[in-house]
């Protein structure tokens, strides 16, 4: 199942008004003058701080002396939904509910189960509203929905940026690759690396009457509602991640305390608890990226492990932000450059040394330990380490028929399994794989002059007997806090 890539970018072709650095209006229709209050349609930045575009909701609520309204939905029918990715939202709900009251804002949830639920309730709330403003997010389903609810809107429509640290707006065009887009990262950080000014909403909205479905989650709830949507019931909830900004919070204390200190040394060490783990946080909008590189920034720690941290952070977080928001073929491999194209028409053809169908490798039924080790932290954590990603994406091309076949896969297990699926690094890292955003290697059958990695040499640069130990005991329902050091 594949989102629709061409639309975001046949849609920005006729954006009406880039309105400043962050804010893109996508509608051109006047303001409803009997408005009765802002609409903000939460639908990635699933936080109450460090959100670019709750601040823009809150400023134009203002100006015009409105209240805002935070509207969050849930639909049982987007690509890949299952326990997993609904029970990791769920939990972010009861807690944005108490913050946005302290805050006297009114926050609306709605948890649409089936068919037979209400449907086209932004479209209904925004009939009141003097204006809306939702998330801008270059991939996957939103900029589908961004696409759709402005034709149907007959108001002024706003997407924010608040995806990373430094505006999307500020790259024109595609990078090439790392190297291309760090020194113009560099130069630009100072601006956009500081505190933020969190803006306060003039009139409550706590008691207004809205007519629009909400649903109540709370902690004891959750299961029983994932239970009664029409989603993948297969994918069970992750063990040991938990959604939500409080979470999130908790996770990147434990980080900055414990792990910061020795990250430039115990990141790729898949056997430890070596690396931030927040992927999935920042995916959801849980935890803005700004907010995690400035408690970096002011952690005890040493500068290399600083540096090597900020480095995943913002240039190749950004970097993958910047390809999917410039290149409407982000889930092909037609995003691949032009000396990858040539090495594969090359070595299409070239005998593998195994082949193995989807059903085997979803299962974790290889040859190859580690690699079966890989699948397993990620069917049952929803997550795989950042090192054995990339040897667990190196395989699959190994192992299938063609480049296509390999490509498919990585995409549908990554994103059916991962809480950080469905994310511009997502599509950035699968293609990596390939070749996106790196350079010819040493040519070799299959894999022509993509790089290649190997399990045998590869698991020799860290203990990987005991990941493939942990992955199993999580199997048999271990968790990380009694089985990594
Ligand atoms: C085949 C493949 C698939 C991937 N799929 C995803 C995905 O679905 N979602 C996802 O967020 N990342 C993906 N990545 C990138 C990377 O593996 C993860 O971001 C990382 O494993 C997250 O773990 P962490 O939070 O502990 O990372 P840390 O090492 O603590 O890094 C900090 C943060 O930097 C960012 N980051 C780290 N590595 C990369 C990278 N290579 N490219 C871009 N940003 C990076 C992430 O936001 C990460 O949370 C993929 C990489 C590969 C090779």
């Amino acid at each position: 199942m594949r989102a629709c890539s061409k639309c975001y970018h046949n849609f920005v072709a006729r954006i009406t008004k880039q309105i400043s650095e962050r804010v893109t209006l996508l509608t051109d229709a006047p303001e409803n003058p009997e408005g009765k209050y802002v609409v903000y349609w939460m639908q990635m930045f699933k936080r109450v701080e460090f959100n670019h575009a709750l601040n823009f909701a809150i400023q134009e609520a203002n100006k015009r002396k409105l209240p805002l309204i935070v509207y969050e939905g849930l639909k049982y029918y987007y690509p890949w939904a299952s326990d997993r990715i609904h029970t990791f939202i769920l939990e972010g709900v009861e807690e944005k509910r108490k913050e946005f009251a302290k805050r006297g804002i009114k926050y609306i949830f709605y948890l649409q189960k089936n068919e037979s639920s209400p449907k086209h309730v932004v479209a209904k709330l925004a009939e009141k509203a003097a204006l809306l403003v939702t998330d801008d997010f270059p991939c996957f389903i939103i900029p589908k929905h961004n696409e759709k609810i402005a034709e149907r809107l007959k108001i002024p429509v706003y997407a924010v940026d608040s995806n990373g640290i430094i505006p999307m707006s500020k790259f024109e065009k595609e990078e090439y690759a790392a190297y291309t887009i760090r020194p113009k990262i560099k130069k630009l950080l100072p601006d956009y690396l500081k505190p933020f000014k969190e803006e306060k909403p003039l009139v409550a909205s706590l008691d207004l009457q809205i007519d629009c479905p909400d649903t109540e989650v709370t902690s004891r709830n959750i299961s029983k509602l994932v239970s009664e949507c029409a989603i993948d019931h297969s994918v069970p909830p992750s063990p040991i991640y938990h959604g939500g900004t409080a979470n999130g919070r908790k996770r990147l204390k434990k980080f900055i305390e414990e792990i910061l200190p020795n990250y430039a040394e115990t990141r790729n060490k898949p056997e430890i608890d070596g690396s931030s783990r927040l992927s999935a946080y920042l995916h959801f909008g849980f935890l803005s990226p700004l907010e995690i590189a400035l408690a970096v920034l002011e952690a005890d720690a040493p500068q290399e492990s600083k540096d090597a941290y900020l480095e995943e952070l913002i240039v190749r977080r950004e970097l993958s932000y910047n390809f999917t928001r410039h290149n409407p073929r982000y889930d092909s491999l037609d995003a691949l450059p032009e000396w990858v194209h040539e090495t594969m028409r090359k070595h299409a053809n070239d005998k593998r040394e195994k082949i193995y169908s989807l059903e085997e490798l979803e299962n974790a039924k290889t040859h190859d330990e580690l690699w079966n080790a890989a699948q397993r932290e990620m069917l049952i954590t929803g997550e795989m380490h950042n090192y054995v990603r990339m040897l667990w994406g190196k395989n699959v091309i190994a192992w299938t028929p063609s480049y296509k076949e390999a490509f498919d896969i990585l995409g549908h297990l990554n994103n059916k399994y991962c809480l950080d699926g469905r994310n511009p690094n997502s599509y950035a890292g699968i293609l990596w794989c390939f070749g996106k955003h790196d350079r010819p290697w040493v040519e070799r059958p299959v894999f022509g002059t993509i790089r290649y990695m190997s399990s045998a040499s590869t698991g020799k640069k860290f203990n990987s007997k005991k990941y493939i130990e942990w992955t199993k005991s999580l199997a048999n329902g271990r968790f990380p806090e009694e089985t990594m050091d």
